[in-house]
């Protein structure tokens, strides 16, 4: 059955270079084994890609003068910065940024404050970036993150938690498209 989807997709993708795709379909297949379907294999392949990551410091965390540390600790953290901006958000802009939230008690407490004061929006790069800067930044609620975490460190209340992080690579995308133009990333 996975020689079938293998065959078939060089013939629909690529039909007057059978040869080559058999080729790297048999690569593939000896790399990840006989029991992925072509179709597992892209997936796979597509999230292996999943190196960046999207982040802002919350206004909070600006007013009380944290700034410089957050951004030496992300950096410290391994992770590389690949676009940075110092700006603000408006309660529109707040409340389209946390859509997703837009029927949560504290949606409007939340926009409020994201647009209070300037922040900092950056997108950054890592191995497996979500997980790893979930990680490294901590639980949502300050005072169950980890200690060394961003958020145990400077995070105020469950609100005013120093940091935003992506939660999958499809929303750092969305996320980063929010704040940046391609023009802006190095
Ligand atoms: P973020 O999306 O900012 O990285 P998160 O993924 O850990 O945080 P979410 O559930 O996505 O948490 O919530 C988004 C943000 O909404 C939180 O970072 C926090 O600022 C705020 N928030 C979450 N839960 C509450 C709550 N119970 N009360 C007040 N604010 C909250
Ligand atoms: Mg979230």
């Amino acid at each position: 059955m996975t020689e079938f989807y293998f065959k078939m997709s060089g013939y629909i993708f690529f039909p007057s270079s059978q040869n080559k795709i058999q080729h790297w379909c048999s690569f593939w297949q000896a790399f990840y084994g006989n029991s992925f379907t072509f179709a597992q294999i892209i997936k796979k392949s597509i999230k292996m890609t999943g190196n960046i990551t999207f982040t802002m410091i919350k206004p909070k965390a600006m007013e009380n003068g944290n700034m410089g540390k957050i951004i030496a600790k992300i950096i410290e953290g391994g992770f590389k910065v690949k676009a940075l901006k110092l700006t603000s958000l408006t309660k529109e802009q707040a409340m389209e940024f946390y859509a997703v939230h837009k029927e949560r008690p504290f949606y409007n407490g939340l926009t409020d404050f994201m647009s209070s004061g300037p922040i900092v929006a950056a997108i950054l790069e890592k191995d497996n970036a979500i997980k790893a800067y979930r990680d490294y930044i901590g639980a949502t609620n300050p005072s169950d993150a980890e200690e060394g975490t961003i958020r145990a460190l400077y995070g105020t209340s469950i609100e005013a938690n120093a940091v935003h992080g992506s939660d999958s690579d499809e929303n750092a995308q969305i996320e980063a498209g929010f704040f940046f133009s391609k023009r802006e990333w190095v």
